[in-house]
């Protein structure tokens, strides 16, 4: 209702300023031809002149009517250089602020609502840079003064910051006018005032705080990089620690560009997806999928399929698999490529410089892409036991009995399922409610009666406290609801989620910053703390998938190599991925959770 008054106030201004010509008192020809009148008053009764000027300023302004610019002109013309800008400025900015809120009270809610997923880069940059944005668009003239105060409304800028980078922006131009009006015989019309060397003034005015904002960027490098000496030359111009998705994309791109580009890896070439990840888990879900078909060959009309298998050729299959993808990720195809592959240890010894084998390579910029690990939990008893991770699983050959799987994201549920359908009895064990947390509701319990039917023992809500045991046998005491579960296997596989790799490769002594979960703090640019250095993948996260990883390599590989000239903001607004039990989940952007 307060909405509908308030626009029923607006719309009768503006139909009342039509209706009634009132444009017709802000014209040039008018104000010239009444000057005198006016000036005349003004002696005799100054307060109330100024008082009234005032008001209607802020009135034209606030309502977005036409006339600001003549009104401007008058002003100098009657009150002088000084009072005019005086006034002026104040009565523009609390109008444009007026006119900045209506908008904002009217509109932004409807705005957001309806387009907040197209404004969310709009909404972000005014988040980080609005200031400058607003301060650029108010010494342009180019830019209609109220059309700035209502596009302005409907973002997320705050008026405070609206108000003072108005008042700031819009003083130089005001300038201009007060200072034309008090010539104000001189001129025929509002257009003779911007002459294009007054406007090539003001472009040039708005380049400054762009330009302000790379002095300030540069002066922050320069703190970063104090206390280290810049090599007078470099070997290389990019060196990529980690071999993995990110670590060769970005590698790849950069020799594609004709870089000159090292590569360091001091495990297997491919890294986790293709080793210890990706790769040998879908090759273990083919064949778990395959005798799932034969078992439910009726479902596909056939009345009878039996398969016979050998849990060790079925595991060696995986090993084959691997070694079919092996040479697109290999040192001989990397060096084709133009990239120089070292294999060793790398380490960070300063923002230029990287140790590996004993030799130091100088570099001016460094990407840090070295990947995470299995993350094993403190569970009391859990190292008397012997456990597997996603590290080491792929070397298992005997067929376990009782396997226990601990974790229900996407890698324990993949194996869960995987598993079960080998014809082992497995229990998958999850402290929360219900596994596959990221996803919806029903999607997980679409999984977890899968699961059931396809005789899992499913576990949600049981927190593992200790591992012991007894006569011989491995026990995991699990609680669930206040008491006690005792659950027996042969076999444990930890999937409890991944931590980064960040620490032994020299990043604390030179000062980079970490997070609290030890993932690489890095900006929208993918830039460390550290300027020279750059960093990707599942060391940085937040999501730990291959394609990520290589969605962040291009950026890391650009911006480290023409940041000088452009750098690309990462964006994670539609982030796809897929679990691959099944049913197969797939999905992209946010969810209803
Ligand atoms: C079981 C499992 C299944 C998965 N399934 C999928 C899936 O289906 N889809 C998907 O998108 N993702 C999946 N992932 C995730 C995917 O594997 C990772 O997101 C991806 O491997 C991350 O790539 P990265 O380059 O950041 O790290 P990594 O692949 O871990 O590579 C990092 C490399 O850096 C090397 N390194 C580390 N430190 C140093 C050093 N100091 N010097 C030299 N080298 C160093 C390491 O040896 C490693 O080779 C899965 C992961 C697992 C564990």
């Amino acid at each position: 209702m307060k909405k509908f008054i308030l626009l029923g106030l607006v719309l009768a201004l503006v139909i009342v300023f039509f209706q009634f010509d009132l444009g017709h008192y802000l014209t040039l020809e008018f104000i010239k031809a009444q000057q005198q009148q006016i000036d005349q008053y003004y002696a005799a009764n100054q307060a109330l002149t100024l008082l009234a000027y005032f008001l209607l300023y802020i009135l034209i302004t606030g309502a977005s009517l036409p006339g600001a610019t003549v009104l401007t002109l008058a002003g100098g013309a009657v009150f002088g250089f000084l009072t005019g800008l005086i006034l002026i400025s104040f009565a523009s900015t609390i109008g444009a602020s007026l006119a900045f809120l209506v908008s904002r009270y009217l509109f932004r809610d409807a705005v957001q609502n309806r387009f907040g997923g197209s404004l969310s880069a709009i909404n972000q940059g005014i988040e980080n840079d609005g200031a400058f944005y607003l301060f650029a668009l108010r010494l342009v003239p180019a830019f209609p003064f109220f059309v700035i105060n209502l596009v302005m409304g409907l973002t997320t800028i705050r008026l405070r910051t609206f108000y003072w980078v108005s008042q700031l922006g819009m003083f130089a131009g005001t300038i201009v006018y007060v200072n034309a009006g008090t010539q104000l015989a001189q001129i025929d019309s509002a257009a003779d005032i911007l002459s294009g060397k007054i406007i090539a003034s003001f472009l040039l005015l708005a380049t400054l705080p762009f330009i302000g904002k790379r002095i300030v960027s540069l002066v922050k490098n320069r703190k970063a990089l104090e206390g280290f000496s810049r090599p007078a030359e470099f070997d290389t111009n990019l060196v990529v620690i980690g071999a993995g998705s990110a670590g060769l994309v970005t590698a790849y791109i950069a020799a594609a560009v004709k870089a000159r580009v090292t590569l360091i890896e001091k495990h297997k070439m491919g890294g986790d997806c293709l080793n210890f990840g990706c790769v040998p888990s879908k090759a273990i879900i083919r064949s778990a999928k395959f005798l799932s078909h034969i078992s439910r060959s009726r479902e596909f009309g056939i009345s009878r399929a039996d398969a016979e298998f050998d849990f060790a050729e079925v595991m060696e299959r995986i090993q084959q698999v691997i070694s079919k993808i092996e040479p697109h990720d290999s040192v001989e195809r990397y060096t084709s490529l133009g990239v120089d592959v070292v294999k060793g240890e790398a380490r960070v010894t300063s923002p230029w410089t990287v140790e590996v084998n004993g030799k130091t390579i100088r570099t001016p910029n460094i990407v840090i892409a070295s990947g995470g690990r299995p993350l094993v939990p403190p569970i009391e008893g859990i190292d008397r036991v012997s456990y597997y991770t996603s590290d080491n699983l792929w070397e298992m050959r005997e067929k376990p009995r009782k396997l226990v799987v601990l974790g229900g994201g996407p890698i324990g549920a993949e194996l869960t399922q995987a598993f079960a359908r080998l014809g082992i009895a497995v229990t998958q064990v999850e402290m929360l409610p219900r596994i596959l947390l990221r996803e919806d509701v029903e999607i997980s319990q679409l999984v977890e009666q899968k699961f059931r039917d396809e005789g899992v023992n499913l576990l949600t809500a049981h927190t593992a406290k200790r591992f012991i045991k007894r006569d011989g046998m491995d026990l995991l005491i699990a609680e669930h609801e206040n008491s006690e579960v005792e659950i027996e296997f042969d076999t444990l596989i930890v999937a409890v989620g991944r931590s980064a790799n960040s620490s032994g490769l020299g990043l604390e002594e030179i000062g980079l910053k970490l997070n609290p979960n030890g993932t690489i703090v890095v900006n929208e640019f993918l830039q460390t703390s550290i300027p020279t250095i750059y960093a990707c993948g599942d060391v940085v996260g937040p999501y730990q998938f291959t394609h990520v990883a290589a969605h962040q390599a291009w950026y890391t590989s650009v911006n480290s190599l023409f940041g000088i000239v452009k750098r690309f903001k990462d964006d994670y607004e539609v982030i796809p991925w897929a679990t691959f039990t099944e049913p197969e989940i797939a999905r992209v952007g946010l969810n209803e959770t």
